[in-house]
């Protein structure tokens, strides 16, 4: 299989949010080298006008929190005026809130679903609806192993994804029959800035490699932390032709830390 088929995206619109940095970046990257043209959505501008910059003609950059309906519909709006509709569609925005169940505020709560699982409804929402009106599309969610792992000090995060992965599993049953593919892509620990904030904060890449008794975690089996395009490229084949036939499959990208359970 051609991973790097270098024309996969061209003519295709996707809208992917979270694009500026980490996970959703190195996806964008990906779908620009392929030809995409790429609506990008995201809290923090500054890097993807950068990025811009080096992609005029196929980048639409817009600053959007997810979690407000409105503003998306916006963005989403004036991107698809430059660009078209869209054929493709990729949440990769998400916040990592730590703390135990009986720690959390209920601000950090709400705004933990707020932005990781009523973002993703958001533009599932917004955007499914452009895709029905053609009868065709793909869209791929990104949730976590821990959706299905429970992990200390990570309820509110653990929660908020296993609602995106059931959410797209739905809307995989309901788009099925509208020629819409629906996935979900759940990576393990990743290389990025939430990540790194992680390592900071008492752990570091080798104890989460090495597994921890302690906070019974088993470590990563394959001996190393995912990079970003590792992620992506497993986005990239869930979004392409070549998964034609996968709807509603929930693809684990974590080295084996989770025993893919
Ligand atoms: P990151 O923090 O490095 O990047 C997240 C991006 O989303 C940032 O550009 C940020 O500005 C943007 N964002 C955050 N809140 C937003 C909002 N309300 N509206 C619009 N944009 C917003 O994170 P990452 O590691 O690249 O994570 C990407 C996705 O992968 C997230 O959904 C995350 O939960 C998931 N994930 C990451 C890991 C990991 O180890 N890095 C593991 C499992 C799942």
């Amino acid at each position: 299989m051609n991973i790097n088929n270098m024309n996969e995206f061209s003519g295709q619109c996707v809208v992917i949010s979270g694009a500026g940095r980490g996970i959703g970046r190195a996806i964008t990257q990906k779908l620009l080298d392929q030809g995409a043209r790429v609506i990008a959505l995201d809290l923090d501008i500054a890097p993807l006008q950068a990025l811009q910059t080096h992609h005029v003609q196929q980048l639409y950059a817009a600053q959007v929190d997810v979690s407000d309906f409105d503003a998306v519909a916006q963005a989403v709006s004036k991107g698809s005026n430059e660009f078209g509709p869209a054929d493709k569609l990729v949440c990769a925005a998400g916040i990592l809130q730590m703390g135990t169940i009986s720690e959390l505020t209920p601000e950090q709560w709400t705004r933990t679903f707020s932005c990781n699982t009523n973002g993703v409804f958001n533009l599932c929402n917004i955007v499914s609806k452009q895709m029905q009106a053609r009868g065709r599309g793909a869209i791929v969610n990104i949730s976590s192993n821990a959706a299905s792992t429970p992990r200390l000090a990570m309820g509110a995060y653990a929660a908020s994804k296993a609602a995106v992965t059931q959410l797209s599993r739905c809307l995989g049953l309901e788009l099925a029959q509208s020629g819409i593919r629906v996935n979900i892509v759940s990576p393990g620990s990743t290389d990025t800035p939430m990540q790194q904030a992680m390592w900071k904060t008492g752990s570091s890449a080798q104890t989460v490699i090495n597994g921890s008794a302690e906070h019974y975690r088993l470590g990563i089996p394959l001996q190393k932390i995912a990079t970003p395009d590792e992620i992506a490229d497993a986005v990239l084949f869930l979004l392409s032709d070549r998964a034609s036939h996968i709807t509603m499959h929930d693809l684990r990208v974590d080295g084996g830390a989770t025993l893919d359970q």
